[in-house]
């Protein structure tokens, strides 16, 4: 951290910041220039910014170091590569996942894993316990929609993940999925993102509505610090002004995380546009812009889903879309 005096300060008040500052146990590193003396502000522990910002004399505190490091290049240079059920994401790879907004019976299950599996898809989604914003709209089935997502996935040797909303249902959770998934809403549920940590299995993390890509990285370095280094983070559209769109899927974010961070970033263009129609061309724009993975709400039945209709894709618009992205993949030397 730099701290920058204001001009021509009394060397009364530089020695109360270096003597601040020391007591916190940091090192000073002074620098006196014509108008402005700098210190330099090192060592390894934390300090808010603003104690020091409202000391007598100080004009600016700059940060230079990043407040996460577990999650990112200098800490890990190579890229992180996640695979579940032989799909990798991460690096030169793209890990496909879909399924339905909700586990909502067997048979519902059954026929839409069926037509992913015959598409090429090996990790099916089905949310059990759903974070919705009413109280009066579908719940999720519970640990019975855990059942049924396990028992449909084995028939066809697929992978599964779910979304995970407290710390107590992380056992139950553990029986049943090989993903947790932690929702937009929980992002900074640090409870929950603390107990994932000493979990041994992949989290993908969503990114908050209203999240910064920094506020979401160090979520994951909440994982990450508990010893779980299989964090894959995902996009999912935050909300701005825009309204024509569920949510603003912030493209951008896939190259900006993949240049701090060695982590897997995916994206969700379903609850990111809201609209099946967006589907199709955001999941284009995010294979094109780098992404290492996507994960894409389908239903054997839309028309008549209990949850996310809208956005969720027919299969066979989703095997057509599966096959064009697999092309794509390969114009920026990627596979799925
Ligand atoms: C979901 O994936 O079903 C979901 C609720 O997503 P999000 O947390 O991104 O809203
Ligand atoms: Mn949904």
């Amino acid at each position: 951290m730099l701290i920058v005096m204001q001009s021509h300060a009394s060397e009364d008040k530089i020695q109360k910041v270096i003597e601040f500052i020391k007591q916190r146990g940091f090192d000073a590193h002074i620098s006196r220039g014509e108008d402005h003396t700098v210190i330099g502000c090192v060592g390894r522990k934390i300090i808010d910014k603003r104690d020091i910002e409202l000391l007598d004399g100080v004009k600016e505190v700059i940060r230079i170091t990043s407040p996460y490091k577990l999650v990112s290049r200098v800490f890990k240079p190579d890229n992180t590569i996640i695979e579940v059920n032989g799909i990798k994401f991460g690096g030169t790879h793209i890990g496909m996942i879909a399924g339905p907004c909700s586990v909502e019976t067997y048979e519902q299950m059954d026929e839409t894993a069926e037509k992913l599996y015959n598409s090429g898809v090996r990790i099916l989604r089905g949310g059990a316990f759903k974070p919705r914003t009413s109280p009066y709209a579908f719940q999720g089935l519970g640990e019975e929609g855990l059942k049924i997502l396990r028992k449909v996935a084995d028939k066809y040797n697929m992978a599964v993940t779910s979304e995970v909303m407290e710390v107590n249902q992380i056992p139950m959770f553990l029986k049943y999925v090989d993903i947790l998934q932690v929702g937009a809403r929980n992002m900074q549920n640090f409870n929950l993102l603390k107990s994932l940590g000493e979990v041994r299995k992949p989290v993908m993390l969503k990114r908050g509505l209203s999240a910064t890509i920094e506020e979401w990285l160090m979520s994951a370095e909440y994982i990450m610090s508990g010893g779980n280094r299989e964090v894959i983070l995902c996009e999912r559209g935050i909300r701005t002004f825009e309204n024509m769109t569920r949510n603003t899927l912030d493209i951008s974010a896939i190259p900006v995380v993949q240049k701090i961070s060695h982590l897997p970033v995916i994206v969700d263009p379903s609850h990111a546009t809201g609209l099946r129609d967006k589907v199709a061309p955001m999941s284009k724009a995010a294979v094109a812009a780098g992404a290492d993975g996507l994960v894409i709400e389908v239903h054997n039945n839309p028309d008549c889903a209990l949850c996310d209709g809208a956005q969720s894709l027919y299969p066979e618009e989703f095997a057509e879309l599966f096959k064009d992205l697999k092309a794509l993949a390969v114009v920026v030397k990627k596979t799925f």
